[in-house]
């Protein structure tokens, strides 16, 4: 009998856990392990942040869903791994030996590398985790009863652009609706070359179609842009030209302000020798093995991939559900097929689907494969858009709570849109 770990229960991991369950049978042990007892959904954190969502709508207790199909948890964080032994270090002194272990820690959000950077230690909003958008609500509704300038963005170095157009787009709404958006001028702050990169080159006519967005929402925005330092109420930035030069140095006061930091690796994956690149992120193989650890695997936002361009200031790829989820199918099967006295042979389609919201309307774009040129290079606006991203949030939900594994995008998203799956 083997014993396969899957560290961290998030987007990649939950589904890791009963998709294992269900392709290993009951003959193999499978552990979840996950730094809090509750799992939470993500890509709703913009709306929790202006009071759309509380956290009771977007978080449940793990433990009864995955122990109900015979699945282990433990909610500590893990601090150290010791892959050569084949051994967890948990936060409490515990270990925990498996004979697998599957990967899926998301992202070390870098707020350190700013001055003033972050919610904890400085003076921008994150709502990249439930925390973080609880303690966004709490700072705008201070905000909205003595309004001003506010700032949105991606610092340098970030990877994942989507929430920060989301965000700006559902401030401008919230704001309406209130009444009060005419005493908010909103500034989009974006180390992207320009409006609608989203870390990916652009996907489809993105530039036309969010600066569009951006333009009917009177958001003005900074491309190539890195923040040098933030004080409280003013906002350093420096935009660079298409060379990487300076090119012009701004001061920006703001009253509210929420700038999604670059995305790291989390330490204990991080410091394992030979598993990372410099960033802390795991290298894999077609297979989403680690080539230092055969029985190492890894799905998610704590993967290394390339960038898909240089750009004149940092920018990353982001690493999204559709992608999530095909890597977490590939990972199944092919621990699975070692289990079975075979090779792993299935490969993650690392393409891009995202629905973002846009408040009241929203954008939807479709990158296959990820690097251009492409075969699908898709990118559409409308209502429908933000009904279907709340579809989507009620739909993911259920099926973690029942523990289905059926793939999301694979089965629904992708024909919805009528795109079928391409060879790859
Ligand atoms: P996560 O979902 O972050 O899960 C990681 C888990 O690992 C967490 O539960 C964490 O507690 C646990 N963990 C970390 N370290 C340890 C440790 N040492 N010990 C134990 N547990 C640990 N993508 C889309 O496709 N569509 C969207 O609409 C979308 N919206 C997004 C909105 C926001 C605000 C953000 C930040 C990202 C969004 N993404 C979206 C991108 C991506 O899909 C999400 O970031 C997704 O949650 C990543 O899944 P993951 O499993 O890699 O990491």
């Amino acid at each position: 009998m083997a014993h396969v770990v899957i560290l961290g229960a998030g987007t990649g991991g939950m589904p890791a856990a009963y998709e294992m369950r269900e392709a290993l049978g009951n003959g193999h042990e499978i552990t979840l392990i996950n730094a809090t007892d509750y799992f939470q959904f993500v890509p709703s954190n913009p709306w929790a942040a202006v009071g759309w969502r509380d956290r009771e709508a977007i978080t449940f207790p793990i433990r009864p869903y995955v122990e109900k199909k015979g699945i282990h948890f433990i909610a500590q964080p893990v601090s150290r791994i010791e892959a050569d032994q084949n051994k967890l270090q948990l936060a409490d002194g515990g270990t925990v030996e498996y004979d697998y272990l599957v990967l899926a820690t998301g992202p070390k959000l870098n707020f350190e590398g700013i001055e003033g950077l972050g919610p904890d230690n400085g003076y921008t909003q994150s709502v990249c985790t439930i925390d973080h958008a609880d303690k966004a609500y709490e700072a705008y509704r201070q905000f909205v009863d003595n309004p001003g300038p506010a700032i949105v963005g991606a610092v340098q170095g970030a990877s994942c652009f989507g929430p920060a157009y989301e965000f700006a787009a559902i401030l401008h709404r919230d704001l309406a609706q209130r009444w009060i958006r005419d005493q908010v001028p909103i500034t989009l702050v974006t180390s992207e070359p320009y409006i609608g990169h989203l870390g990916l080159g652009g996907v489809g006519d993105s530039k036309g179609m969010l600066e569009h967005e951006m333009r009917q929402r009177h958001i003005n925005w900074i491309t190539n842009a890195s923040v040098s330092k933030v004080e409280n109420g003013t906002m350093h930035v420096v935009e660079h030209d298409e060379e990487g030069e300076v090119k012009k140095e701004h001061e920006l006061p703001f009253s509210y302000s929420m700038m999604l930091p670059q995305f790291l690796g989390v330490d204990p994956v991080a410091e394992v020798p030979d598993l990372c690149n410099p960033k802390g992120f795991v290298k894999v193989d077609d297979y989403q093995r680690s080539p230092a650890y055969a029985n190492i695997f890894a799905a998610g936002v704590n993967l290394a991939i390339p960038p898909v361009e240089a750009t004149p200031v940092a920018t990353g790829t982001p690493k999204t559900g559709y992608m999530i989820e095909s890597m977490v199918a590939a990972i199944v099967h092919n621990i699975q097929a070692e289990l079975s006295g075979g090779t792993p042979d299935a490969k993650a389609t690392w393409n891009a689907i995202c629905l973002a919201d846009l408040g009241d309307t929203g954008a939807a774009f479709v990158a296959m494969p990820q690097i251009p040129p492409r075969n699908v290079s898709w990118f559409k606006e409308g209502k429908w858009v933000h009904w279907a991203k709340i579809a989507f949030e009620k739909y993911f939900l259920r099926k973690v709570k029942k523990g289905t594994s059926e793939p999301v995008y694979e089965k629904y998203v992708l024909k919805a849109l009528g795109i079928n799956r391409l060879k790859e």
